[in-house]
């Protein structure tokens, strides 16, 4: 593990189960005997060396020794969400959160998207919704770098 100005990076070892994009964001998961619990969050893949070893950046300095520990790795995001965040072509309207008995789910974190909750208002883009919190932190301020332009906000 290393620092890289306010990001850190961590080399993980993945093996023994077929894990396929995207790989981030992602976690190390701890299954313990009160259930899971979430070690080191991953916010972005840097790089891939000898098949197995992914270089992770994280945001997050890690709590306890990792060293030589294994973990689950646990992927967040479907493909298509991944995509969704990632595409620059998309033109984002940001509309009133529609009634809670047609209520929707942000397709990055799944949170309820529906009146009533928040400032009312969720991002959309065709039929995909993205609810606020991950619509500044995933498509304006693109914490994961997978986006080349950031969008034009009115
Ligand atoms: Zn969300």
């Amino acid at each position: 593990m290393r620092g890289a100005g306010d990001a850190i990076l961590v080399a993980i070892r993945l093996s023994g189960s077929s894990v396929g994009p995207p790989l981030y964001p992602s976690a190390l998961i701890d299954d313990g005997d009160g259930g899971w619990r979430e070690v080191l969050r991953l916010d972005a893949l840097v790089a891939v060396e000898d098949d197995e070893v992914h270089i992770f950046r994280t945001e997050q300095a890690p709590t306890e020794e990792l060293q030589g520990r294994t973990f689950r790795f646990q992927q967040w995001w479907t493909p298509h969400a991944f995509y969704v965040a990632a595409d620059t072509d998309r033109s984002w309207e940001n509309v009133r959160s529609p009634d809670p008995q047609n209520h929707v789910h942000c397709v990055l974190d799944q949170t309820t998207i529906e009146a009533g909750e928040g400032d009312g208002t969720a991002w959309r883009s065709g039929n995909d919704w993205v609810c606020s919190s991950c619509y500044q932190r995933y498509i304006v301020e693109d914490r994961l770098g997978i986006r080349e332009t950031p969008p034009t906000t009115p």
